[in-house]
């Protein structure tokens, strides 16, 4: 006689956010636990060439040889138990390291360690960030209520409390959730936390929701568009920064939008390296659906005064009791969920960096629509619109030889493989069949 399972071992997964985004990695059994902390698993380095599609880049750098490890972070673990019983959401995240244990180049968790330990080393700064994530519910048989009203959150209270739920317990810290502008739309903003930790979390966020909503028989999609007339999901990067003893650093009374000069100068290194950013921030063809003018998202290069159409925008302090140094801080828009969160920081903070080591002075604040204004006046004030397509975002990438500068070569032949191989793949898609391709991949 067999004898019947009555409850599945669980499993725990050692995982990786690759330069497409995707979040993959191995599982072991969770009684093996203190093992494959110790030890890690194996890894193969053509997996950094996969798109988000499965497909591997031909003329990726690595072929088919080479061996990896992924070594788990403790400090990572997530483990939330499903409240029907079944197998709890168990994994690690991870840094890929050599067979010797050194970092290997093309880690993108590695990418942003090495940003963001030199903001500290040269520039005597720390960050604090949030990933404030907006994404869509597909498969509700209707528009479950008006925008932002309570009723469109009722209509799945039960899901998003538990996803909530989900969140506090993997240590996300949801700040709050909002029914957002498009059918089925909402936002989920979490609270603040260094550059890893905040990148970090953008990860289990977005696994967390698109589990629980899957055990219901819902998609949860974070692509930048669900379909191409809709609207945009957006991923904004909230930032501040921080001299090593904690002092607030973004603001200066007086300055251009209340900033200090070091926030001015590191704005305008983003704004200055943007058209190379976004093939790495916004890295879907679809994602240039999202970054036109009048989505509230961003398209033009410029710096926003409580202005949704810039790339950046100061937030200032939500209301005169709060700190304000503490609270003044910038937003970063042109971002969504195609692409890695190490990889978006990372740039942001190298970007910044160049700005604040050449000294560049502060952009000239916009407070109107870049997209309603005339040339003349748009050159005045430094802004410029953002590539049009993926393929001028990559080109502008290939060109910019201080972004190449922060990382290897081989890095950037690996991600430029994998997002051209893509480019093609989905160019014979019309753009309604794109948005349903990225639907289903985030
Ligand atoms: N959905 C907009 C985007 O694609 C953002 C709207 C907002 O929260 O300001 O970025
Ligand atoms: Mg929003």
């Amino acid at each position: 006689m067999t004898e019947q399972a009555t409850h599945a071992a669980p499993v725990c997964f050692i995982l990786t956010n690759d330069f497409a985004g995707q979040t993959r990695g191995r599982g072991f059994p969770a009684s093996a636990r203190e093992e494959f902390l110790a030890q890690g698993c194996g890894w193969v380095p053509a997996n950094q060439a996969l798109s988000a599609f499965d497909v591997i880049a031909a003329d990726n750098p690595f072929g088919s040889t080479g061996d990896l490890r992924l070594r788990p972070d403790p400090a990572t673990e997530v483990r939330v138990a499903a409240s029907d019983g079944s197998m709890p959401l168990h994994f690690f995240l991870s840094d890929i390291v050599r067979l010797d244990g050194s970092a290997w180049d093309c880690c993108p968790r590695g990418y942003l360690k090495g940003a963001v330990n030199e903001l500290r080393e040269r520039h005597g700064l720390t960050m604090r960030a949030a990933f404030e994530h907006e994404f869509t519910l597909m498969g509700l048989p209707a528009k479950p209520g008006p925008c932002f009203s309570l009723r469109a959150f009722r209509a799945v209270d039960g899901l998003m409390g538990r996803i909530l739920d989900a969140l506090v317990r993997a240590g996300v810290e949801p700040e709050m959730i909002l029914p957002e502008y498009g059918p089925a739309q909402f936002e989920l903003p979490i609270r603040p936390a260094d550059p890893l930790v905040a990148a970090d979390r953008a990860i289990v966020l977005r696994e967390i929701v698109r589990d629980r909503a899957a055990r219901e028989g819902l998609r949860a999609t974070f692509a930048p568009k669900s379909n191409p007339a809709g609207v945009g999901n957006g991923v904004h990067v909230h930032f501040s920064l921080f001299d090593v003893d904690g002092r607030p650093a973004c603001y200066e009374a007086g300055g251009p939008a209340d900033l200090s000069p070091v926030a001015g100068s590191f704005a305008a290194g983003v704004l200055r390296h943007l058209d190379a950013l976004v093939a790495l921030t916004a890295p879907s063809t679809i994602s240039y659906l999202r970054l036109k003018p009048h989505h509230w998202s961003a398209a033009y290069a410029c710096l926003g005064l409580q202005n949704r159409e810039a790339t950046l925008r100061v937030c200032p302090a939500p209301t005169p009791a709060h700190d304000r140094a503490r609270s003044h801080h910038l937003e970063f828009r042109a971002a969504d969920a195609a692409a890695s969160p190490y990889l978006v920081l990372g740039s942001l903070i190298r970007a910044g960096m160049e700005g604040i080591a050449a000294r560049l002075p502060a952009p000239t604040p916009v407070d109107r629509d870049p997209s309603e204004l005339p040339p003349a006046e748009l050159q005045r004030l430094g802004a410029r619109p953002l590539p049009a397509s993926l393929g001028d975002a990559l080109d502008a990438l290939a060109r910019d030889r201080v972004v190449r500068g922060w990382a290897s070569e081989t890095f950037w032949n690996c991600y430029l493989s994998m997002k051209r191989t893509e480019l093609v793949q989905l160019g014979k898609l019309d753009t309604e069949a794109q948005c349903e391709a990225y639907a289903q991949v985030y």
